[in-house]
């Protein structure tokens, strides 16, 4: 357990008001300040109680804060780094929960024309399809993982205070590296979104689409939940993971075109090879997982 002083989360959503909820709930911090971009949300927070205080001007919200927790999209980072960047101290910890970690750090390079040493990317593993901070719950974390990608000139007690302050939430912390955070996330988390977005695309776009929807069941309910992620948010992912993500695209792309020839040329048993093969690794995954399938991302 950790005990901190002023947290102040800059975008107080989904992901920043469920941290915000966590700790509260933890008794983990004594004060926590919400800033972010409409007047609207904020006010909304601090009406549901997850914040105690907030401010519109990121600067005055960070000031006095012993962790800074950036929790809006990815295109906003650099905005947000450069209101945050006068009013940060040496010993502020800045962590952040974007979903791609490449783009968070170049972000930070170009603003603080170096890595702050008290700069800790992180990105929790947890989540839904939903948005804003209505959607935010205290135990969203919980049993989740949080990846930290500590660069080398982050200092270790930096890194300490926002895995304390994670697993407070009741998350297990892991540590990567940049690289291969992205490299892993574009391939389990942002694919599969691109994959449920374009399915769900180019059936909008099919003659007789209004037939396909209304006779579409359970399957593709489940298939395709993530599409109703917030498009701004996914968008920005795609653009800042975009090398990565592309290798993913390109080898599923391959492999779905593998997947055609046996259609084609009717190869019942190789489909039920690939089908067979893909099952076990599913069940073992949803095994691990225990009896609740994974949200979110
Ligand atoms: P969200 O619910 O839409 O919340 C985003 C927050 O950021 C809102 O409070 C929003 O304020 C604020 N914001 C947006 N643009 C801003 C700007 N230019 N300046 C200042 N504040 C701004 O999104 P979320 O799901 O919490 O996602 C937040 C971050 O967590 C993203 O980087 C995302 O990649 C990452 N993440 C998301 C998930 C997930 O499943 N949702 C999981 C892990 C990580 P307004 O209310 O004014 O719009």
């Amino acid at each position: 357990m950790s005990m901190l002083g002023q947290v102040t989360i800059v975008g107080v959503g989904l992901i920043g008001g469920s941290l915000a909820r966590a700790l509260k709930a933890a008794g983990q911090a004594e004060r926590i300040v919400g800033a972010g971009r409409s007047e609207q949300s904020l006010v909304r927070a601090r009406q549901l109680g997850v914040v105690d205080a907030y401010d519109t001007d990121i600067g005055a919200a960070v000031r006095g804060a012993d962790v800074v927790v950036v929790c809006v999209p990815l295109g906003a980072m650099r905005a947000v780094f450069e209101a945050l960047r006068p009013a940060v101290g040496p010993d502020t910890v800045i962590t952040d929960a974007g979903s791609a970690k490449g783009s968070v750090v170049s972000d930070a390079l170009a603003v603080f024309g170096e890595i702050p040493p008290g700069l800790v990317p992180g990105h929790p593993i947890a989540g839904t399809e939903r948005s804003g901070v209505d959607a935010s719950f205290a135990e969203l974390f919980r049993e989740r993982r949080v990846i930290l990608t500590p660069l080398p000139q982050t200092r270790r007690d930096a890194v300490e205070t926002a895995a304390a302050m994670w697993r407070d939430t009741g998350a297990e912390v892991v540590e990567m590296s940049v690289d291969h955070h992205d490299e892993i996330l574009a391939a389990t988390s942002h694919l599969p979104h691109m994959l449920a977005y374009g399915l769900v695309d180019t059936l909008s776009r099919w003659e007789g689409a209004g037939e396909i929807f209304e006779f579409a069941a359970g399957g593709f309910r489940d298939f395709t939940r993530i599409a109703s992620s917030d498009p701004v948010m996914w968008r920005d992912i795609c653009i800042a993971n975009r090398g990565a993500l592309l290798y993913a695209l390109q080898r599923y792309r391959d492999d779905l075109d593998a997947l055609i020839g046996m259609v084609a040329r009717g190869d019942a048993e190789r489909i039920e090879t690939v089908f067979r093969d893909a099952k076990s690794t599913r069940d073992r995954f949803v095994q691990r997982l225990g009896s609740g399938e994974p949200s979110g991302e």
